[in-house]
Parts: structure tokens; sequence; C-alpha cells
């Protein structure tokens, strides 16, 4: 499988298994490192095989099923926790409260609807002034990476008890608005969480197809449906219909362009693999902003690694990991956002997608830091 994987089974089948990092089979280059998910006795096969080609391997979960029952090891009892995995119901009614509890510096507006009808809200976080700059952040692009809405939970919570005590968030409260967007990809979110834990994508239906779903992150008009995408709706990485077919992508798509002149910086959060990524994906190119990009990724990556010593790899997507087109990391920076930047969160593979709930607070602090880190330069600089 890991030595040609573009022709075995067959690059239909092959663009259907579960990989997890890189996330699919076609940006996959002999040599490289991967993470995937066989399933039942077909692991055995492929254990076998793997085996049998003398390449080096290694078991990072054996039982994802026990992994899926042992990831909730939370003793909090709270219907809301910031140190639990919250579900799609539970978040959307912590949106509402939150800014009732704290006007002056959160609000909340209706910002879609999503495919099957659930609302979609975003959060502006920051205390009211005229002309502020802006960056926008997402969690909740794909369906499994449960560590990333409870990431942009945290940041809403770290700033109101921050607020008036702590000077540097302060700072960045007063003269910035961070808008905070818990979970762009509510269908799916709330799938991972009845279905499939390890679903990815959104859940619309594709024309005159059994498979379900878009990925979010390759839907964007930026090389669309190019390196790394697929135009077949059973795969994990299938890049829709059209660039912004899904009413989540438009929706995200719509904000970024009538609030162009304000946001200054898009951060989107993604789990797994620890890493800190900028333009480009969709090519090899150096992105023009490149120099400036790499260091702030660089002194970011610094930091978070001085609380817990977690250690990232940071460049730009497309060079340093994997060509994948139609991200909207690509697509902000293009349109204008110069301080576009991707973070997958921990881990390395351990338990990947199913971090364990009493991870949440450490990945959550130390990623903290890198953006505030980044929000910092964007205030001197952008
Ligand atoms: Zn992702």
């Amino acid at each position: 499988l890991l030595c040609e994987p573009k022709t075995y089974p067959t690059q239909k089948q092959a663009e259907t298994l579960d990989f997890w990092v890189p996330d699919t089979v076609l940006s996959i280059a002999e040599g490289d490192k991967v993470d995937f998910r066989v399933e039942g006795y077909v692991a055995y096969d492929v254990q076998a095989l793997i085996e049998h080609s003398g390449m080096p391997f290694e078991i990072m979960i054996e039982d994802v099923q026990l992994a899926v029952q042992r990831e909730q090891d939370s003793n909090i009892r709270a219907v809301h926790s910031y140190e639990k995995y919250n579900d799609i119901d539970t978040i959307n009614a912590w949106t509402g409260s939150i800014a009732e509890e704290n006007p002056d510096l959160v609000s909340r507006s209706f910002f879609t609807t999503s495919y099957e009808g659930r609302p979609v809200y975003l959060l502006k976080v920051g205390k009211s002034g005229s002309n502020k700059k802006a960056i926008f952040i997402d969690c909740g692009f794909h369906a499994r990476e449960w560590v990333t809405p409870a990431f942009c939970q945290w940041f809403v919570k770290e700033a109101i008890n921050s607020y008036g005590s702590d000077e540097e968030f302060t700072n960045l409260l007063d003269n910035l608005d961070f808008y905070i967007l818990p979970v762009l990809n509510v269908d799916g979110y709330a799938y991972s969480w009845t279905n499939d834990r390890l679903w990815r994508k959104t859940r619309s239906l594709n024309k005159n197809q059994k498979c379900v779903g878009t990925d979010p992150n390759r839907n964007f008009d930026a090389a669309w449906c190019t390196g790394g995408a697929s135009a077949s709706p059973c795969s994990t990485v299938y890049c829709g219909s059209t660039p912004e077919s899904e009413n989540e992508t438009k929706a995200l798509g719509d904000f970024i362009r009538n609030n162009l002149s304000s946001i200054k910086g898009y951060l989107t959060i993604h789990s797994y693999s620890q890493m800190l990524l900028f333009p480009y994906s969709y090519t090899n190119l150096r992105a023009k902003d490149h120099n400036e990009l790499n260091s702030l990724a660089k002194s970011a990556v610094e930091k978070l690694a001085t609380l817990h010593g977690t250690v990232y790899t940071y460049g730009p997507g497309g060079k340093t990991i994997y060509i994948s087109a139609g991200g909207s990391d690509d697509w902000a920076y293009d349109t204008g956002v110069k301080y576009s930047y991707t973070f997958e969160l921990r881990d390395l593979g351990t338990y990947g997608f199913l971090l364990p709930e009493s991870q949440i607070k450490d990945t959550c602090e130390e990623t903290m830091l890198a953006v505030k880190h980044i929000a910092e330069h964007i205030l001197n600089n952008a």
C-alpha cells in the first residue's frame, strides 16, 4: 500500500481509504510517513502486507473503538465545560449565554444556516471601538477534529477572564476585534457525535451519488480541485460541485469578502500533527510575503513550546508538508488577508483525532500563546 499508493488497490478505492495524515492518498509521495486507519479483518491483511514489504511501521492505535470510548475522560459533570468536548447543541447554547453575560466584550450574530438546517453562529470578541482591525478565527472545519471547537471556546473564555487583568490580552482586545466561529461544519460535527466519530466532510447530498458530503477545506476558489483534492464524491477530500458549493463555506467566503477592509488575519484551526502552515498549499511557489509569514510562524511556534515543550513544525503548506488545493487559508491570502495561517493542533498520532479530554487544557493554553503572538504582530504591522 505504501510503496505504490496511487496504484494499489486502485486510485478510486485508495481515495476512499481513511488517511489521517496527510489527509488523502493523493498527497503521498514515495518515502513519506503516513497515518491511516484500516477497518476490521482487513487490518490484519494490510499489516501482513507491510511487514512483508519490510517497510518500517508502528501501530499507533490498536483499537480505535476503545480509544473513542476512552476519549471522554473528564470527570466534570456540568453540561458545558471548557475541559470537555461539547456537542453542537451545547456549543450553540453557550454562544448565546456567553454573549448575554458579557455584552461589553462579546456579541453573537447569525452566520448562516447549514445544509441540514442548523444555525451557525459567529462571535465577535473585543472592546467596542471605531476602525478596529480584525482577526478571523474558525474551528470545526473538519467534523472529527474535536479539539478545535474546544479551542475556539477556550479563546473566548480567556478573553473574558483576561480583560482588565492581563495587560497583553487587554491591549489586544482594546485594539482588535476577534471574529470567532466555534464550529463551521455544524452538520458534520453533529454527525461525528451521533453516527461516525471519524466523519470529516459536510453532510450535503451529492446529486445522483450514494456518497455524502464535501470536504470544506477543498471547497474554496484557490486552484480549486487540483492537487490533493478529488472530484469523486466518495473521496474524503471531495472538492464539491463548484467552489463554495456548501452553505457553510459560502457564508465564510461572503463574510471575509464583505469585511476585507478590516480583516487583517485569518487563522483556521485544524488537528492533528502539530504544525503551523501558511500559503501556499496549492503550489510550491513562494508567497509574496513568505519571509514575514515564515519568521512569524517560527517565533509563534517557539512561543507555543515554552509552556509544555510541545514541538511544532512550520512552513508553507505545499513545500514543507504536501500539496492540497482549495483550502481556505490560500483563498483568504489570495483574497487579500495577508496573515493567513492554518494550525494543526495536538498530537502527533498517539491519539490523533481522539485526543483525550484531559489534554484539552494544555493544548488550548499553549495554542493561546501562539495565537496571541500572531495577533500582536498583526496589531503592530498590519
Ligand atoms: Zn482539518
